[in-house]
């Protein structure tokens, strides 16, 4: 559920991965605008839905209609899935939230390097960075530098970190080209910088990078974005917005079904669906 959702790739991917395992599920994408959300909340609960992801705009605001939450998506306070948890003795389900944004980002991030100790920065501090950060914390990052433009996203980050995520975090005002600091492991586009742009270019100086470093994208639509190949040209391995979005939907399937989908056949179907 969300709005606008025309052209999302879930559901092309999701049904691919039914199909895959055997099993005889629908996937549907709602366009859902903001002041329907209690309405479709209550259709979904009439109707035993077994779960849903939510996107824009509704991650915060879904948190009023459900009866729990994970550690991770109450700390961020957003949520992108639900999954109705069956009460054994017959009475009512309870539908619990969590949040995949950031598991999937870990996961990916996980075929090149262990996040554990690692020095992070964070270019962004919207709720998809959040969401990473988050993860990344819990996952044993050793610091976590959040760079954003406006301070009062960029401070609330931090201070959330800092907090809640119990992670050294610092944040720094994102004026001009940013001077990516020495001893960087992680470097990370969270922006929404260069979403269908090949040529749009996150505000750094390249000339920072190195080949100690991992770039990673959270932007997968165009997958190769402006700074990934400025990062790759400078030697660092780098890591597209696709990895992310595929293992967020192999874990929403997982908690779902119980049933292990093939990531395999999801990126295929992703990469089938955006014509890549
Ligand atoms: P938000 O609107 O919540 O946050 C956008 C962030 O980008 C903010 O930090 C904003 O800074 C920053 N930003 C935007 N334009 C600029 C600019 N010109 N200069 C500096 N900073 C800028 O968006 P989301 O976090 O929800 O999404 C961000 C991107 O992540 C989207 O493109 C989305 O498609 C992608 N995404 C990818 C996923 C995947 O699975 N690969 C999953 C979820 C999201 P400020 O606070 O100053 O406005």
């Amino acid at each position: 559920m969300g709005q606008p959702v025309a052209g999302n790739p879930t559901q092309y991917m999701m049904e691919k991965a039914f199909a895959d395992c055997g099993l005889d599920w629908r996937y549907l994408t709602l366009e859902i605008p903001a002041e329907k959300l209690a309405d479709a909340m209550a259709g979904m609960k009439a109707m035993n839905f077994h779960g849903a992801n939510f996107t824009m705009p509704h991650k915060v605001e879904v948190i009023q209609y459900l009866d729990g939450l994970s550690e991770a998506a109450a700390m961020m306070g957003a949520v992108n899935c639900v999954n109705r948890v069956d009460s054994p003795d017959g009475g009512p389900p309870r539908y619990v939230g969590e949040n995949t944004d950031g598991k999937g980002f870990v996961e990916s991030l996980r075929e090149l390097t262990d996040p554990a100790e690692k020095q992070i920065v964070m270019l962004g501090a919207g709720g998809a960075a959040r969401a990473i950060a988050v993860e990344l914390a819990l996952a044993g990052a050793a610091e976590i530098t959040i760079v954003n433009r406006s301070a009062e996203r960029g401070q609330e980050l931090t201070d959330l970190l800092t907090d809640k995520a119990k992670v050294s975090a610092k944040y720094i005002p994102w004026t001009g080209d940013y001077d990516v600091e020495e001893g960087t492991d992680v470097l990370i586009n969270g922006t929404s910088i260069g979403l269908f742009d090949e040529d749009e270019a996150v505000p750094i100086n390249y000339e920072t990078l190195n080949q100690e470093m991992i770039a990673a994208d959270v932007i997968f639509s165009p997958p190769d974005t402006y700074f990934l190949r400025e990062a790759r040209q400078r030697g660092c391995q780098t890591l597209d917005g696709l990895g992310m979005l595929v293992n967020q939907a192999v874990i929403g399937f997982k908690i779902w079904t119980d049933v292990d989908p093939d990531p395999a056949v999801m990126r295929e179907a992703l990469e089938e669906y955006l014509e890549l």
